[in-house]
């Protein structure tokens, strides 16, 4: 039998992408193996009401521009062109449907575990995917693992924690910097930083 693909799937707003997500991705690539990385825009994130200000199209292209030196980092449309809430349940569901030969890690931050179990259908999420964790502040290991614990007993979920230096960076802190007109060196990739400067973004 061929070898299964091993793909990572980081989800998010992206708004914008920042030094956290890139990093997250090249350490869950490197300690999983993982040949593909996808970054997955939410269109209409459910935990922010299905709003976010900025256009799609402008987190899109910051993320082509923060990825496009790394082969195996990709960027997919797949839930900005999808109508209705970006549910991750239904973007596993898509994917693993289309790439039966493909095994998935949902790549995500400690905050997110934190609220798993809340997301529209953990059972899927933990079925379709292994769920690949990073270290965030200000969640300990012992609430991490807790969290984890309570995800293998209820999904039988296969929860792994990959080697993580905390990053304090958020995109929420970019946007508010960028109002201040902050430099945001070396929080966000120097091509995110031109464009979002050439396009004005988060000025208000
Ligand atoms: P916001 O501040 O707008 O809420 P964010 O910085 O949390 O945004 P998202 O795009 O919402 O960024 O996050 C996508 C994923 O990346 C989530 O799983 C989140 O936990 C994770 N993540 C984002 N930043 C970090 C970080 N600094 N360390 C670890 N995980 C992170």
């Amino acid at each position: 039998m061929a070898q299964l693909r091993r793909v990572g799937l980081l989800g998010g707003t992206f708004d914008p992408v920042h030094t956290g997500h890139i990093r997250m991705a090249v350490r869950a690539r490197d300690h999983f193996g993982l040949d593909q990385v996808i970054f997955m825009p939410a269109g209409r994130p459910p935990h922010k009401d299905g709003l976010v200000r900025t256009p799609d199209e402008d987190r899109l292209a910051m993320l082509a521009v923060a990825t496009e030196d790394e082969p195996a980092f990709t960027v997919s449309r797949l839930e900005i062109d999808r109508r209705g809430l970006s549910y991750t349940a239904l973007t596993l569901t898509q994917l693993t449907q289309e790439n039966p030969d493909t095994v998935y890690f949902f790549i995500l931050g400690a905050d997110s575990l934190d609220y798993l179990d809340q997301w529209y259908r953990p059972d899927i999420i933990c079925r379709l995917a292994i769920i690949a964790v990073a270290d965030r502040p200000p969640f300990s290991r012992e609430k991490q693992e807790e969290k984890a614990q309570e995800m293998r007993s209820r999904f039988g979920a296969d929860v792994r924690f990959f080697p993580f230096e905390p990053c304090d960076v958020s995109s929420t802190q970019i946007r508010e910097m960028c109002r201040r007109g902050e430099d945001l060196r070396g929080l966000v990739p120097q091509p995110v930083d031109d464009y979002i400067r050439r396009a004005g973004l988060y000025r208000y």
